[in-house]
């Protein structure tokens, strides 16, 4: 079946060559990506692009190039099936667990990806990973519907949810991994689907909806043997927070001394939102398992189950944006939204 793609270029390695005088590495001209992809004429899909003017790092993303990434979505919503948007690889997956929560009833794949090395380089991986994003995207059932209508990262062969993804290879071309949910698709001679670990829309049909309003007032404090209460108390004070993710051992586990306890107690009885997330890749916060956790929760720290942290900081923008009340967020952060926590 054709299918109509959108390409939006947002910059990073996979848009770069090496420039031959100065051997680093430039961004090039986007719009002449077939010169340095002559396959994609092969495609029997429509493939239009959009590209960003300045392309950025993705170092350099800022919230307002999220919004741009969601409404240039919205507005072009109908004229196409899919959209692949190319992203640096450093912050791909804050990005695209951004856009998860950003895009309210999607129904069309929006796949991230990008590259190790540029694509106008021999051994470049930016190839495989374009053309089957593209392939992923354009995907439809018999009956014309998307077969991934999710937001999603494709790296490697490896199609994962955006939200569940992390960068934790420099190096190697498999640069991301999921480890707390499978994978969506695997891509070999055939793209395998993994149809039951997919989301669907409970309605098809609805209007995409453009969540824009994010409120940043979040910080991050991972825990260390020899913290201090003056680092602690200095995050809790920071002026205008509204949430504190607090990335601790293990399950969920951080040191039981009096001083930590009664800043982090202070702070929930101000109303900040205290999360609970491991600094473990894989498994899951418990806040039963040890006394550790269980004072924790006792004074009020919200367990942030198995979230990556891009996803924990995504969703906590996201909520703290559609209400000033805490209160009203706190029920919410603990649901399952877009397939971001596994809740038994
Ligand atoms: N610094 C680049 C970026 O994230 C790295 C990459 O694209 O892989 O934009």
């Amino acid at each position: 079946m054709r299918s109509n793609i959108l390409l939006i270029y947002t910059g990073g390695t996979i848009g770069m060559k090496e420039d031959p005088d100065t051997l680093t590495l430039v961004p090039f001209n986007f719009k002449q990506i077939l010169d340095e992809v002559p396959e994609l004429r092969k495609f029997v899909h429509k493939i239009d692009l959009y590209s960003f003017e300045p392309p950025i790092d993705s170092s350099d993303i800022e919230i307002h190039v999220w919004v741009e990434i969601a409404n240039l979505i919205k507005e072009r919503y109908h004229s196409y099936d899919g959209f692949v948007v190319l992203h640096g690889t450093d912050t791909m997956s804050f990005s695209a667990s951004a856009l998860g929560f950003m895009l309210e009833n999607l129904e069309k794949p929006v796949i991230f990806t990008g590259s190790q090395l540029p694509i106008g380089m021999l051994r470049t991986d930016g190839k495989e990973n374009l053309i089957s994003s593209i392939e992923i995207a354009a995907a439809k059932d018999e009956i014309g519907r998307a077969v991934v209508p999710e937001v999603c990262v494709y790296f490697e062969n490896m199609l994962f949810r955006g939200n569940r993804t992390s960068k934790y290879n420099a190096e190697n071309f498999s640069a991301f991994k999921s480890y707390n949910y499978p994978p969506l698709a695997q891509a070999g001679i055939h793209i395998k689907y993994n149809t039951p670990y997919i989301s669907y829309p409970k309605a098809w049909g609805e209007e995409l909806v453009i969540n824009s309003k994010l409120d940043t007032n979040v910080a991050i404090l991972k825990i260390f043997p020899g913290i201090s209460p003056s680092v602690v108390s200095s995050f809790l004070n920071i002026k205008g927070l509204r949430a504190l993710i607090l990335e601790t051992y293990g399950s969920g586990n951080a040191p039981t001394k009096r001083w930590l306890i009664d800043l982090l107690r202070e702070s929930v009885e101000r109303g900040v939102i205290i999360l609970n997330i491991t600094q473990c890749p894989a498994g899951s916060v418990d806040m039963e398992a040890y006394s550790t956790g269980i004072l924790l929760k006792k004074i009020g720290v919200l367990s942030g189950y198995d979230s990556t942290t891009e996803a924990a900081l995504t969703k906590l923008f996201f909520l703290l944006g559609q209400s000033s009340d805490n209160m009203t967020i706190k029920p919410l952060l603990l649901k399952n939204l877009k397939g971001e926590i596994t809740i038994n």
